[in-house]
């Protein structure tokens, strides 16, 4: 009955995606700071991020809110991968050196303990040393 309430209170509303997740927890930590530093300005900047997360989800704006969506995710998605990279090289630091290619910086990882090694990156084809 009470899903069926808000199902219906919901339909025609944006609902959630993952700017709203950053945004709640942005608030959170935000809000943590604030106690933990007792600057009690912050605890107003994590009620913005909160009050601006849930008028993002009932907004029924889609466009708009559409619109703020791919604008978060042309930042978010290379911070993603870049901190997707930087935990890969963590896990495999025994088997793979990580480094970028010097004319395009591309990712790349060789397996370690072979020496100086030639690499042709996969992306521009350039040829370079590299310790691995
Ligand atoms: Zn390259």
């Amino acid at each position: 009955m009470f899903f069926e309430k808000l199902r219906r209170f919901m339909y025609g509303r944006y609902g959630t995606d993952t700017l709203n997740l950053v945004l709640l927890v942005a608030g959170l930590v935000i809000a943590f700071i604030g106690q933990f530093t007792r600057f009690w300005p912050l605890t107003i900047v994590a009620y913005i991020f909160y009050i601006y997360a849930i008028f993002r989800m009932l907004s029924r704006n889609i466009p708009q809110r559409q619109k703020e969506y791919y604008s978060f995710l042309k930042v978010w998605t290379p911070l993603q991968k870049w901190f997707r990279i930087r935990v890969a090289a963590f896990r495999e630091r025994k088997q793979y050196k990580y480094f970028k290619c010097p004319n395009c910086h591309q990712q790349l990882r060789a397996p370690r303990g072979r020496g100086k090694i030639v690499v042709t990156c996969q992306r521009c084809h350039k040829q370079f040393n590299q310790k691995t």
